[in-house]
């Protein structure tokens, strides 16, 4: 694309500029980190061959009730074997958030590679791997207590089956973290969406499905979609390789205030979504 480079150089002021941005961090800042989305339709083919299931059903809340043993297999092998280090990417997100522009990521990814980057103020919309729990007496249990368990992992103290701490097909999202997030979205001066694509359900919740009033949004990923014409910049690109570019170094830390004492602009009327 021609104008990427006018793209660039557009939302790098729109990032010096903002002071209340939200981040949406999608499939791709996982693939960026070397992890597999089982979600594309290569993976799903790969795990049907070998499990004779597709992943939704063995993520899915009656597998985990009802065949404990095969979701497990599954959950192992697939979701904790290897466990991800956070890419470059998320350094850089790290500055932004240093310079006390980022007010809330929000991810539907449950890799923890969020915490582990060192970013505050998350939003875990579908949980994280790191925090499996005893149904029965409310134990916790790290992601290596799960990894290393034979069969189904059971509490030490009362043998109940682990809860893994993601959320699985059938359950819903907590109304406290959604709310959280679609407030978050509606109050900031900027939205960078990363990894993923407007039609992505977490980026339609939090910015309005399309329609309504909502601040600025960039969207920054690889793949193009049919709906990044939602969007109101685009760049096709690595995370990794893009965030480097729109991350001004030269802006002094600065300590965010706690949300309490922000005072609330009006948001920005959303140009495209005007009618
Ligand atoms: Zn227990």
């Amino acid at each position: 694309m021609n104008d990427q480079n006018g793209t660039i150089a557009k939302v790098k002021q729109m990032v010096r500029d903002a002071n209340n941005i939200v981040v949406l961090l999608g499939i791709g800042t996982v693939i960026e980190s070397g992890g597999e989305n089982i979600w594309s339709s290569r993976e799903c083919y790969r795990l049907e061959e070998k499990y004779h299931k597709s992943p939704d059903e063995m993520m899915s809340v009656e597998y985990y009730s009802a065949r404990r043993d095969k979701f497990f297999e599954f959950y192992k092998n697939e979701i904790i074997a290897n466990i991800l280090e956070p890419a470059s990417l998320y350094d850089e997100l790290v500055i932004l958030q240093k310079q006390g522009k980022v007010s809330k990521f929000i991810t539907q990814n449950y890799y923890n590679l969020e915490c582990k980057a060192g970013l505050e103020d998350v939003i875990e919309l579908h949980g994280n791997i790191k925090h499996n729990i005893c149904p029965h007496c409310g134990k916790k249990f790290d992601v290596e207590y799960m990894q290393k368990a034979k069969g189904v992992p059971t509490c030490d103290e009362c043998k109940c089956a682990i809860r893994p701490g993601v959320l699985l097909f059938g359950e819903k999202i907590l109304n406290g973290p959604m709310t959280e997030a679609v407030n978050a979205c509606e109050k900031a001066d900027l939205i960078l969406v990363l990894g993923t694509n407007m039609y992505d359900n977490m980026v339609r919740f939090c910015t309005g499905d399309y329609k309504g009033e909502r601040p600025p949004l960039v969207l920054i990923t690889k793949e193009e979609h049919y709906t990044d014409r939602y969007a109101d910049l685009v760049i096709h690109d690595k995370v990794c390789d893009v965030l480097p570019q729109i991350i001004s170094k030269d802006l002094p830390e600065k300590k965010r205030i706690k949300e309490e004492d922000v005072i609330v602009k009006p948001v920005k009327q959303n140009k495209a979504a005007k009618k």
